[in-house]
């Protein structure tokens, strides 16, 4: 029936996808992640799908390159991997450790990643209340009996809101050249759009999903009614789980072993949050100090008298800015003033401290705050291209 189909189209060499059939299923997976960020969706609008993905689970993760992929979304705060070959993720959990990166330019939400080694058809708490759990090119490589088994455990016991399972679509096989049998010897099945749809639907009406059928690599032009090389279902649940079932379930025992668990560094650790709002701080007051220097070195170079004013603007864009409003740094002796109030009106520290007061509280210790604690102080004569010991006292502004 299917050969029938393809029968007319000549496949002079193999067929190969770019970017990669498996890099397709990985970016398929990130959209679908991205999708659900929560910011873009007002509450109004909310379904049990549109509720953002925070904890992700990849079943059969393999050498963990789907892992190592999501674990970039600002969104997610858990991810999990599990795999029956405790090898593979031995080998392949150095691609989830933190680097020099993470520490320097932590994430805005906590990370933690675990890898469990353990059958996806194993019952166990840890893998309870997931967003999303993703099964990609995994199904057919279980038995018969573990592929009766599959859809108790990920859809009854996990119950996560949404599943995306991956699986090839046989009907594409005889487009590739040099037949065998399946299209990897650990395969035990691959199916046809018909029979993993029916077994899709079957398992969605009997657990309370509802699923929409998809799929990635086009067959080439001629050979259109074979679907996609590889199809894919995408799972959403419909009946949301009550408290009291996951209470319950919580109490199973553990069946996975884990083989380790990374932490990420996060904004929502004070440590971390305190040095980003002092890096942040820092720079700015850098910047300032150096545009009032190039003021006043400017009026000195145009000015042979003693005096040193501050330069103004050369077009009055006052009445329409409106930092005009608040307080501007100032110069007192060898002294640099810089007022919190400035400070925090600078948007990427006001979105890491939320109020004046965590502001002042994140940089006390980093700091020398004047007296009144209104102001960031530095002292000007500790470096040499800052040095304004020569304005003879006058208190220098930005005008
Ligand atoms: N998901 C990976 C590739 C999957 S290959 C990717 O996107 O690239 C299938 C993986 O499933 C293999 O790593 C295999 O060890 C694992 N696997 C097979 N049977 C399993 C089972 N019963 N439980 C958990 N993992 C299993």
């Amino acid at each position: 029936m299917v050969d029938s189909h393809v029968r007319g189209v000549q496949v002079k060499e193999n067929i190969k996808f770019t970017p990669s059939l498996s890099e397709q299923r990985h970016k398929f997976v990130l959209d679908f992640v991205r999708k659900h960020k929560p910011q873009k969706i007002p509450c109004s609008l909310k379904t049990s799908l549109s509720s953002f993905l925070r904890k992700v689970a990849d079943l059969g993760c393999a050498n963990c390159k789907l892992l190592w992929r999501l674990k970039y979304h600002e969104s997610i705060e858990v991810l999990a991997g599990l795999d029956i070959d405790e090898n593979i993720l031995t080998r392949n959990i150095y691609r989830l450790h933190t680097g020099a990166g993470d520490y320097l330019d932590p994430r805005e939400r906590p990370l933690t990643i675990t890898l469990y080694h353990g059958s996806v058809v194993e019952k166990d708490p840890c893998l309870l209340g997931f967003d999303l759990i993703t099964c990609i090119e995994l199904i057919e490589h279980l038995e018969a009996k573990e592929l009766s088994q599959f859809p108790e455990v990920i859809f009854g016991f996990f119950s996560p809101t949404t599943v995306i399972i991956s699986t090839p679509n046989s009907e594409f096989n005889p487009l590739f050249s040099g037949k065998t049998l399946f299209r990897h010897p650990d395969h035990k099945f691959e199916w046809d759009r018909t029979q993993f749809q029916s077994w899709a639907l079957d398992a969605a009406r009997h657990y309370g999903y509802s699923v929409e059928f998809t799929g990635l690599g086009e067959p080439p032009p001629g050979a259109e009614a074979v679907g996609f090389c590889t199809q894919i279902g995408v799972f959403v649940k419909t009946i949301p789980n009550t408290v009291k079932s996951l209470h319950d379930e919580k109490t199973i025992e553990c069946a996975h072993t884990t083989v380790g668990t990374v932490i990420y560094p996060s904004l929502k650790e004070e440590k971390y949050l305190r040095k980003a709002v002092s890096n942040e701080v820092f720079s700015q007051i850098l910047k300032m100090k150096r545009v009032l220097l190039e003021s006043l070195k400017m009026k000195n170079d145009n000015d042979n008298s003693d005096e040193l004013e501050f330069v103004k603007p050369k077009c009055d864009e006052s009445k329409n800015d409106p930092t005009e409003e608040i307080p501007k740094p100032f110069c007192i002796e060898n002294v640099f003033y810089v007022p919190l109030e400035r400070l925090f009106s600078f948007p990427k520290i006001k979105h890491l401290c939320g109020d004046l007061e965590t502001l002042k509280m994140l940089i006390a210790n980093e700091v020398m705050l004047s007296s009144d604690g209104s102001s960031v102080m530095i002292n000007t004569v500790d470096e040499e291209d800052c040095d304004l010991s020569d304005n003879d006292g006058d208190d220098l502004r930005f005008v």
